[in-house]
């Protein structure tokens, strides 16, 4: 492939660092643009060093100008903790950042991606969500900032393909784990596998019969980079994920089992609007990508696994 300059907002943070990573890989120029609000220098320490890597400190509700080829747009905290934490900066990352992505986008004639996210399908009412459902969203709630903030990132995305012909690409990315979460992340598979490996309790929040489907990093990296260079006029959204579907009681024993812990299960408060379900249709991706999840739950959780037994 030829080199191409790659921009990554939130190149810093988990998934970013492995998307980072990749492309150097691939033999690409790669800008990282992140202001380590949830990522961390440690992600990029290996990087640091590469010839076509660059590390920018940078907050993108802020405009911000680079020759480029491509923009992947991922900065914007994803934990429930970390964005509701300042949950109006939430709002102006999700807006203002994207909208500063679209600009660089349509100055560079440049390719962007929009890292959306399943909770555009809120609390979704029907199961497998396909990419053309609308959606079940609070627009008043707490999670609202990080949803609807997505939402609108997606309305900016196709306004600025409809009326300046930017060349866009959206995924919705489902849950996602692995290595580099951060320790105080507060996700769910983070949360379990550090309780388990220092023997605290395991926190679930409810009862544990809400569902997710979780991807492991690998291959959502594989499906972004396979969505950026998609075909013209492929614009999605399209949806990122693992169609096996867990209840989270069920990800808490598996933690448990594959870590050997003798934590114990605890039950605390279900938070406010947290979606009973999801899984995400892949039809879509499979057609138009030739993408699908390949690792198992097990097989992810080992890696990840071993990942957190060297941070604690
Ligand atoms: P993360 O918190 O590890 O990474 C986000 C990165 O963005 C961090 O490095 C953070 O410092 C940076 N950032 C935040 N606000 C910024 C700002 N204003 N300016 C510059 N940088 C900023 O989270 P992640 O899991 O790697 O998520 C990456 C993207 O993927 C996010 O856009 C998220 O919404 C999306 N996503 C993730 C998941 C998942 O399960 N991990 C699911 C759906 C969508
Ligand atoms: N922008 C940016 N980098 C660029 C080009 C634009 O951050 O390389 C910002 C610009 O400051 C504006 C936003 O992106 O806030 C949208 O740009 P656009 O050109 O669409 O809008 P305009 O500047 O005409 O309002
Ligand atoms: N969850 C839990 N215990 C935890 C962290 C999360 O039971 O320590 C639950 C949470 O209430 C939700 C699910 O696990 O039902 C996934 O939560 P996460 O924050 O990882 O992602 P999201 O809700 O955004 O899908």
């Amino acid at each position: 492939m030829e080199k191409k300059r790659i921009v990554v907002t939130g190149g810093a943070g988990f998934i970013g660092s492995h998307l980072c990573e990749k492309l150097l890989e691939q033999g690409n120029d790669v800008v990282c643009v992140d202001n380590l609000f949830t990522g961390s220098k440690d992600n990029i320490r290996h990087l640091m060093d590469h010839p076509y890597f660059e590390f920018m400190r940078h907050d993108i509700i802020e405009p911000y100008y680079v020759e480029t080829d491509q923009i992947y747009n991922l900065a914007c905290p994803a934990s429930p903790i970390h964005y509701q934490y300042d949950p109006i900066k939430t709002s102006k990352t999700c807006v203002l950042g994207s909208l500063h992505s679209l600009g660089l986008a349509k100055r560079c004639h440049a390719r962007v991606l929009q890292a959306s996210t399943s909770e555009v399908y809120g609390d979704p009412e029907i199961n497998p969500q396909p990419e053309e459902y609308w959606g079940h969203v609070n627009c008043v709630g707490v999670r609202s900032c990080y949803d609807e903030g997505k939402r609108m990132a997606e309305t900016l995305f196709f306004d600025y393909y409809r009326q300046h012909k930017v060349d866009i690409k959206i995924i919705r990315i489902f849950n996602t784990y692995g290595p580099r979460m951060a320790i105080n992340d507060g996700r769910v598979v983070s949360n379990f596998i550090v309780q388990a490996l220092k023997g605290e309790d395991i926190t679930i929040y409810g009862q544990g019969s809400q569902t997710r489907s979780f991807c492991y990093v690998d291959d959502l990296v594989d499906g972004m980079i396979k969505m950026m260079n998609s075909r013209d006029g492929f614009t999605g959204p399209v949806n990122l994920g693992n169609s096996r579907e867990f209840t989270i009681l069920e990800l808490a024993q598996r933690v448990i089992e594959l870590t050997e812990s003798k934590s114990r299960i605890i039950f605390r408060p279900l938070p406010q609007d947290d979606p009973k379900q999801r899984k995400p249709l892949t039809d879509l991706a499979k057609k138009e990508l030739d993408w699908e999840a390949e690792i198992q739950l097990t097989e992810g959780l080992k890696k990840t696994i071993n990942y957190f037994r060297t941070k604690i």
